[in-house]
């Protein structure tokens, strides 16, 4: 069995009123899925944000990781988990309380459950409980966002099927039918066959779920009102004449709604050590922006005095959609950014093959810096943040490398601290917490907390393209093909030229190119290919190899997934 897995299941929970009313939240608001689990009505929420002052907001991000991941989920967990224990040793001690921590991190996806990746609430002693839970259904959110997704392209085909008024070419249909598994097969396929009754043959795909325009639909909204806003301007597809489709058009706008209203309320758990937390909404990095909902990351700022939260993929990719797209439709920003580094990660941006990353190497390691520190540099002069680094530590590190990173951070005037909660919980992750309460009161002090943008809204698609290639991924140009300009063309005739980018491509890479490591500089960022999110309210700028429906690997995880007679499952990892 996976240690994480024993771990969690050795984990005494609170009830979830308990979790609750350390917030201030009464148990007869919740609404309880058994005794651990629980959504947060947004009327309490809307009442907190209104009655309290909202709490410091830390984003979690990363230096481009290894294939392996870096560890931001745990590093999240294991800073909320540390300033929580921080607190508690202050208030033990008669000290000034230093407030405490709720976290708002993303609903894993049973895609990777079942094939490769596993789960993705944790590991070690930074987990959220029932890990088994929240990797198999969790609360039916996932479920609702499918079902919502299918019922649009269902009555898309109805329309047509039914005489088909608005002339919706069947070449032309851009929403795909979604479920929550990784199932190449489905790919491609040919619907609508048996004759009359079988309504109109056409080619279509499946997505994953957390692939749809209606998972980033439902994370970007802030409100019931706002969901269906933004799912009824999904546009689905195209008439002969090459108009756009809308979801309102269709009609569906309000029975999609209905099925989303009680998934738009965040889901409450724990961590194994009692930290209130927020897993709700989980769209792809990639033709997504990679951040649990609005929502949540709202609730954690309304109920906790630091709301931690993560944004996928490094920081070229996951912190620029939450800083440019995000932060500005949730009217948020963060007051520290907490940058995960490991130093596997450092010595493989250094140059050490993929194999020999568990052999010491400081000088490999600090060669690898130039990733960690362009990274900074884009947070700081870019965003003006004020970033912190966590060396999230692996066993096969080394004090020598610990040390040589830290004082070379040091060096550069950024705090730096090893963080162990993976092995430790949140005892590992003190001096991270402290570093991070040290860096929300320097940025207070410099006045701290107003918005920067890498790129204003009003300028072209290029152009914003152009922004975040030379200032974030330091390419020296960006390359688009005629047949993408005439697209980004009919966008801005459209009336969709004002929206922002949500760029995809490799996270293994400052560039487009994932075998370019450290910090490559001068290369062309070739647009391949963009699609109108209209609903989420984005253009995907698609720079890379994007797989929206991921098939199972020979070996599936889900070989190893089993249930004793007792209920206990096993093998989730
Ligand atoms: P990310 O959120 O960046 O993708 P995760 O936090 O999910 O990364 O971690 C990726 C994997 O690495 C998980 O299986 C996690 O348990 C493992 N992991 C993270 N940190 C450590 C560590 N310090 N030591 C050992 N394994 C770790
Ligand atoms: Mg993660």
């Amino acid at each position: 069995m996976s240690i994480d897995l024993e771990i969690a299941q050795a984990a005494s929970l609170k009830r979830i009123t308990e979790i609750a009313d350390a917030m201030g939240v009464r148990a007869d608001d919740l609404i309880p899925y058994g005794w651990t689990k629980a959504k947060v009505p947004l009327p309490v929420l809307e009442q907190a944000e209104q009655e309290r002052t909202p709490g410091r907001l830390v984003l979690v991000t990363a230096m481009s990781p290894t294939p392996a991941g870096e560890g931001k989920t745990t590093t999240s967990i294991g800073l909320a988990d540390g300033l929580n224990e921080r607190n508690r040793r202050r208030v033990a001690a008669g000290e000034p309380p230093t407030g405490q921590a709720v976290l708002a991190l993303r609903e894993p996806s049973l895609g990777p459950v079942f094939g490769m990746k596993g789960g993705a609430a944790g590991g070690g002693y930074a987990q959220v409980v029932p890990m088994e839970d929240i990797n198999l259904h969790f609360t039916g959110d996932f479920n609702a966002i499918a079902l919502a997704n299918n019922l649009a392209a269902t009555m898309l085909d109805n329309h047509m099927h039914h005489g088909n008024p608005l002339d919706i070419d069947p070449r032309r249909v851009h929403i795909n039918r979604v479920m929550d598994l990784n199932d190449r097969a489905l790919r491609n396929t040919t619907i609508g066959l048996g004759g009359v009754n079988g309504g109109v043959p056409r080619e279509d795909h499946f997505d994953i779920v957390v692939a749809s325009e209606v998972m980033a639909v439902f994370c970007l909204a802030t409100s019931l009102a706002d969901l269906r806003h933004r799912l009824s301007r999904i546009v689905v597809a195209h008439t002969r004449d090459r108009i756009p489709v809308t979801v309102e058009d269709i009609g569906a706008a309000g029975a999609m709604t209905a099925l989303l209203r009680d998934a738009l309320s965040p889901n409450l758990v724990q961590t194994l050590e009692h930290s209130p937390a927020f897993i709700h909404g989980g769209p792809f990095a990639n033709i997504a922006h990679g951040c649990n909902s609005a929502l949540a990351t709202r609730a954690a700022m309304a109920l906790g005095d630091w709301a931690i939260t993560e944004a996928g993929f490094g920081a070229d990719l996951g912190a620029e959609k939450f800083l440019d797209i995000k932060c500005r439709v949730a009217g948020i920003w963060p007051d520290v950014v907490c940058v995960v580094g490991t130093v596997r990660a450092l010595k493989y941006h250094g140059g050490v093959d993929k194999t020999d990353l568990e052999m010491e190497n400081v000088d490999a390691m600090l060669d690898g810096m130039v990733n960690l520190e362009h990274h900074l540099t884009v947070l700081q002069d870019v965003y003006g943040l004020t970033p912190v680094v966590s060396l999230n530590r692996f066993p096969s590190d080394t004090d020598a490398e610990i040390e040589a990173a830290i004082a070379h951070l040091a060096e550069l005037g950024v705090r730096a601290e090893s963080a162990e909660h993976w092995a430790k919980g949140g005892e590992g992750c003190l001096d991270l917490a402290d570093a991070v309460i040290a860096a929300a009161a320097e940025n207070e002090e410099r006045g701290g907390g107003n918005p920067r943008h890498a790129y204003d809204l009003a300028s072209s698609s290029v152009e914003k393209i152009e922004q975040i290639a030379t200032r974030i991924y330091r390419a020296s140009s960006v390359e688009v093909p005629p047949a993408v300009q005439k697209k980004l063309d009919r966008f801005v005739r459209e009336g969709y030229g004002d929206l922002p980018v949500c760029i995809a491509k490799t996270q293994y890479s400052l560039s487009s190119d994932p075998s370019l490591r450290g910090a490559p500089e001068g290369h062309v960022l070739t647009v391949r290919d963009v699609r109108l999110s209209a609903g989420a309210g984005f253009i995907v700028v698609i720079c890379g190899d994007i797989m929206t429906m991921p098939g199972l690997p020979k070996d599936p995880a889900a070989y190893r997934i089993d249930v004793a007679e007792d209920g206990t499952i096993s093998g989730l990892f």
